[in-house]
């Protein structure tokens, strides 16, 4: 039987088939990597414009069937979200925030033009695939269960409208740390460059806006090798060479303004420029909890940036993410071919002595490992 809901799908449908077969991981959890192994389960729920949602299904883990057609393949009607499961020091599985991943999920949809669905739905899901794969989530505080819900056009047919099916699934993979902060990450500020723009979708986590990101990545790599070496493109924004975000992260800088304030700023996000962050929202609540510096959600330009750096302004540079944390930012090579600039700016961020980055990645750790208790963060599975 086949339960169809309209408004969302239903975790009282849900049918669970089990996996017989379990697989081998790395014993050592600096071999585990960025979503490379995957675990043993994954969500699956098909929608009908006709029809509604059908009962959602949890499954062993495993390929597609797609029609030659679908839009996901074509036009890249697909949007997806990021999210972290923690082993605890008092073995309790945690959840960051989950709630924020599924109402940005829902925004993108929207946008998307794919079917909305109940975030407590969602959540009732998650968590029973998480504690069906619960031994999965690798117990130390130097890896996690990364959690990727995804939803994307299925239509057998290949006009350019409004979809009439779609798939929501969700994932697990286990991963171990995204980058070694031992030395600070350096970022390549080049306004050829571009992410998003005025009037396009940065702020939404769909599929699109990754795709044209990867030859950039490339093309980082290959600077790197030539040159000083950066690892991830910070992304400017228009004439005024605005600072956005990083790979795909968020961006903070902990500075004395112009007015002599300490201030620690991100750029907003209403402009939609960028992804507005669920670690970017977590470090501006703390740091605003903490009361030790002014906290503000400002755009501020390269030149701002520049002119910063040279009056020794700048105290710590950081990005924010899922995969990341928070890592700090040691260089950001500035090149700027059509205002002949070509300059590396050196962020003491390792040697400062308010030590904001390391104190924002030992909470945030603390908090997802459940060595210190925040229940409105923490979701317990
Ligand atoms: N910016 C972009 C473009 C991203 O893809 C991500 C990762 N979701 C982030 C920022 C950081 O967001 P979050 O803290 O929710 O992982």
């Amino acid at each position: 039987t086949t339960f169809r809901t309209h408004s969302s799908f239903q975790y009282a449908n849900l049918v669970v088939e089990k996996n017989t077969k379990k697989q081998r991981l790395p014993s050592d959890p600096e071999k585990l990597g960025f979503g490379r192994y995957f675990s043993n389960h994954m969500i699956d729920v098909d929608w009908d414009a006709k029809e509604g949602w059908f009962a959602p299904h949890i499954k062993p883990f495993q390929n597609f069937s797609i029609h030659p057609a679908a839009k996901v393949l074509h036009y890249a009607q697909t949007i997806f979200e990021g999210l972290k499961a923690y082993h605890g020091v008092d073995g309790k599985i945690r959840v960051f925030r989950p709630e924020l991943n599924m109402e940005r999920m829902r925004r993108t949809a929207r946008r998307a033009t794919l079917p909305d669905f109940n975030t407590r739905e969602a959540l009732l899901l998650i968590d029973e695939l998480i504690r069906i794969d619960a031994d999965m989530v690798p117990k130390t505080d130097k890896a996690s269960l990364y959690i990727r819900p995804m939803l994307f056009a299925t239509d057998q047919h290949l006009g350019i409208g409004e979809s009439m099916q779609a798939k929501w699934a969700c994932f697990t993979a286990i991963t171990g740390s995204y980058f070694n902060y031992d030395r600070g990450i350096r970022l390549l500020a080049d306004p050829e460059m571009v992410r998003s723009w005025k009037g396009g979708v940065g702020q939404y986590k769909m599929g699109c806006n990754y795709a044209p990101t990867i030859f950039v990545g490339k093309l980082v790599s290959r600077i790197m090798a030539a040159m000083q070496g950066c690892d991830q493109a910070m992304w400017l924004s228009g004439e005024d060479r605005l600072v956005t975000e990083a790979g795909a992260m968020n961006l903070f800088m902990l500075w004395t303004n112009e007015e002599n304030e300490l201030e620690l700023i991100t750029p907003p996000t209403d402009s939609g420029l960028l992804l507005p962050g669920i670690t970017r929202q977590s470090v501006v609540e703390l740091a605003r909890e903490w009361d030790l510096m002014k906290v503000s959600e400002t755009n501020f330009t390269m030149d701002q940036l520049v002119r910063a750096v040279q009056e020794q302004r700048v105290h710590e540079f950081f990005v924010s993410g899922t995969a990341a944390n928070v890592g700090p930012v040691s260089e950001i090579l500035y090149c700027d071919k059509e205002r002949g600039v070509k300059e590396n700016l050196v962020i003491p961020t390792m040697s400062s002595k308010m030590q904001l980055v390391k104190r924002l990645n030992k909470t945030l750790s603390d908090i997802h490992y459940g060595r210190i208790e925040k229940k409105e963060w923490q979701r317990i599975v």
